[in-house]
């Protein structure tokens, strides 16, 4: 038995069996998955191959290019070396022949032909055949992003199954099966990274910022996920195996009596009504929404819709996809956001060159507005799925008045092709996420343009305190209650409640008791989060006077850091250990 210490961020204990996947692509299956397809999907399988050598090639191509550009012909050298290896006869025929003879998919089959590559360069750690292997798999992880677009890890993985990963991209964390995936573990990332989201979301427990935990873990090994206190043990003991059984089962029973809350008013005991809303990134979390009694969506994060996939969505598609969700909550309000996309959220499929800062890049509204068509598709989407419910639109990471100005713009043309076009559309509220402080700082300007203001407080701390959101070495410094974060929120409040507009919170810190109570101290409006966060914040909301959150908030700026303030919080609201 063995524990290590990593950073809980889902709640919850899971027990069984790890399956890792490796830093870039795994060399190994599951002794259970065979790779065999329907004799009628064979001729797919070998275009599906053929086309991933196409796209390989191209890819190698524009490197070399731009790199003989910045660096010099010797640098592109290697990539010569690379196109070699992937012209090689053995690589294309072999795999073809295989999902041919054996009847396996192109990824089965390709993954067989370089294992066989691999046994004729020698011994494994034959320092003489590094650099040809570093080849080889720099070549193959190209043919296998193609490959692997769709549903790669969902098939890799067995029931009851903990992922243990370097890190999970939105787009490998959205196609992995929910019914057998009951714990997530990462080396990197937060609690506010989109494997911590989704895990919330999904109800997983999950730890991250587990150091080489893919190389301390054996495929099949069981082991305890302790998502609250970030505990990973590994080949339990009896003992502890039960003792985790026991707060398995208690907080599962915890949780049911949580359900309960859902008929409940989420309103103070001095009678302020707070409104408690979800945020959602996939369209089938719709029912977790209703399950926890959320009074609508928050925050729609759009782009998931957008990942795995060779296409971008049509304007057709994602019409209904958004009117389908919006019909689902009936009468509630649903706010959606336009794609954020950048940062730690990437789409290939988009082409987006690589950038130095991505967190600082052509991130979210940036991106839309340098891609006018694509922002229009989407618009045009959002507007006419308005007309089914109450729909309001969002504006991710606006950090100036130009921005808001030229959105508009657009959204005109939108209407005016519509009209053209024929097609139902509703203008909608129109806000912005405030997660930038030259946004909070300038909200008594744009508080004139816009509709409300979602604070967005995943980003609001990682670009005031300077901390990347997703790296675990800085995370003591990710400090939601950092004086200069709530000044930036009260300034925000201020200026909204100036021009009779509405706020709310949606990053994650709006889900932890403590800081729920300053943010509505402070005057945020209503508060929005993973469904599953919704009671535990109810039942604070419903045993805390307004009053006292307000004096708390007021309070809060005699202290000079966030620990301070918590500790303060936390005594003053008598909520014990919770947090
Ligand atoms: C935020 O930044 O707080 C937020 C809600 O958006 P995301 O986490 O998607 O960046
Ligand atoms: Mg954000």
């Amino acid at each position: 038995m063995k524990t290590l210490k990593g950073m809980g961020v889902s709640p919850g204990i899971a027990i069984g069996h790890v399956y890792v996947i490796k830093n870039r692509f795994s060399l190994s299956y599951n002794n259970n998955y065979n790779g065999k397809i329907k004799a009628e999907n064979l001729l797919k399988e070998i275009e599906k191959f053929k086309e991933a050598l196409i796209f390989a090639e191209k890819e190698i191509i524009n490197t070399q290019k731009n790199i003989t550009k910045t660096l010099g012909e010797k640098y592109g050298e290697i990539f010569a070396m690379h196109l070699l290896l992937l012209k090689d006869k053995n690589l294309q025929e072999e795999t073809i022949k295989n999902i041919k003879e054996a009847g396996v998919s192109a990824e089965y089959a390709f993954h067989n032909t370089l294992n066989k590559i691999l046994e004729n360069f020698g011994k494994k750690d034959d320092p003489a055949f590094e650099d040809r292997r570093k080849d080889l798999f720099d070549v193959a992880e190209k043919i296998f992003s193609y490959l692997n677009r769709e549903k790669f890890y969902s098939f890799a993985v067995k029931e009851k199954t903990i992922i243990a990963a370097h890190d999970l991209s939105p787009s490998q964390t959205a196609v992995l099966n929910p019914h057998n995936t009951i714990g997530f573990i990462t080396e990197i990332g937060s609690s506010t990274s989109h494997t911590a989201i989704m895990a919330k979301a999904l109800e997983i427990p999950a730890v991250v910022g587990m150091d080489e935990i893919t190389k301390q873990l054996k495929d099949e090994q069981i082991i305890i996920v302790d998502g609250f206190n970030g505990d990973i043990i590994i080949e339990p003991s009896e003992e502890v195996l039960k003792k985790y059984e026991k707060i398995q089962k208690e907080y599962l029973e915890q949780r049911k009596n949580l359900y309960m809350m859902k008929s409940l008013v989420s309103k103070t005991p001095d009678g302020k009504k707070i409104n408690l809303l979800a945020n959602i990134e996939l369209p089938e979390e719709i029912n977790t929404v209703v399950k926890y009694g959320a009074e609508g969506v928050g925050l729609y994060r759009t782009e998931y819709l957008f990942l795995n996939r060779r296409e971008m969505p049509s304007e057709e598609e994602q019409f209904h996809s958004y009117k389908k969700v919006l019909l689902l909550l009936k009468d509630k309000p649903m706010v959606i956001r336009t794609l954020d996309i950048g940062g730690d959220k990437f789409i290939s499929e988009l082409r987006t060159p690589k950038e130095l800062n991505p967190f600082l890049g052509n991130r979210a509204i940036r991106f839309c507005l340098s891609q006018v068509e694509f922002f229009k598709t989407q618009l045009k989407a959002i507007m006419r799925a308005g007309y089914y419910g109450d729909l309001r639109l969002l504006i991710p990471m606006v950090s100036a008045f130009e921005e808001i100005k030229e959105t508009k713009k657009i959204i005109q043309e939108c209407e005016l092709e519509l009209k053209r076009e024929n097609k139902k559309f509703k203008r909608l509220s129109f806000g912005i996420m405030i997660e930038v402080p030259s946004s909070a700082l300038i909200s008594d300007i744009l508080a004139k343009e816009v509709d409300f203001f979602s604070f967005g407080t995943n980003d609001l701390i990682q670009y005031t305190i300077a901390v990347d959101r997703v790296n675990e070495k800085i995370s003591y410094l990710y400090q939601p209650l950092h004086p200069a974060i709530l000044k930036l929120i009260k300034i925000s409040v201020e200026n909204a409640k100036k021009y009779g507009i509405k706020t709310s919170v949606c990053g994650e810190c709006a889900s932890i008791p403590e800081i729920a109570c300053v943010l509505l101290g402070l005057g945020v409006d209503e508060l929005s989060m993973s469904p599953s966060m919704i009671p535990r914040i109810k039942q604070t909301i419903r045993k805390t006077g307004f009053k006292k959150m307000e004096q708390i908030a007021e309070k809060v700026f005699e202290f000079s850091t966030h620990q301070q303030i918590y500790d303060y919080v936390k005594n003053n609201l008598n909520m014990g250990g919770e947090k």
